[in-house]
């Protein structure tokens, strides 16, 4: 038996202002879409944007419903749209702003599990890491794919 450790490098940054170009327009993509966000259950609203490698930005933000698992989150929504928009493009990076009455969240809004699992096969897709950028009002961080939120995935891809 041996015991082994998983250690999941990020960047973290002091303010948006720090981040580079390509990551700023994507964090301020997302923060935007918050405003698109439905949210009447929660009050709490999520904006997400896509980069793909054809550097065009697809967003997304949550969108509820009162019958709660019919919703979708942010992540999911944007990520979804930009695959099908652009089906032969893979993904670059997504960055995630929450937001309540318009103002960023002190916290940062990371993806929840189900998200982080669309993801993985996102990644697996194209073929080439996902940096995945989480803002908070503040501080910024940045992993450089999406196995560092979730090294031991499930996948049924089958092999090629
Ligand atoms: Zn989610």
């Amino acid at each position: 038996m041996e015991e082994k450790i998983i250690n999941i490098p990020f960047m973290e940054y002091n303010s948006w202002d720090e981040l580079p170009q390509d990551y700023r327009e994507l964090l301020y993509s997302a923060a935007k879409a918050c405003k698109s966000s439905y949210a009447p259950y929660s009050n709490f609203n999520v904006g997400a944007a896509v980069r793909m490698g054809n550097g065009e930005i697809v967003t997304g933000s949550n969108q509820e419903n009162a019958a709660s698992p019919s919703g979708l989150c942010a992540e999911r929504v944007a990520l979804f749209a930009a695959h099908h928009m652009y089906p032969e493009e893979k993904v670059v990076a997504i960055a995630i702003v929450g937001s309540q009455k318009g103002i960023v969240t002190g916290e940062f809004t990371y993806p929840c599990a189900a998200c982080v699992q669309v993801m993985v096969e996102s990644e697996k897709r194209s073929g080439s890491p996902m940096a995945i950028i989480v803002g908070s009002a503040t501080k910024v961080r940045a992993i450089g794919s999406v196995n560092g939120l979730l090294p031991f995935s499930f996948s049924n891809i089958p092999a090629e």
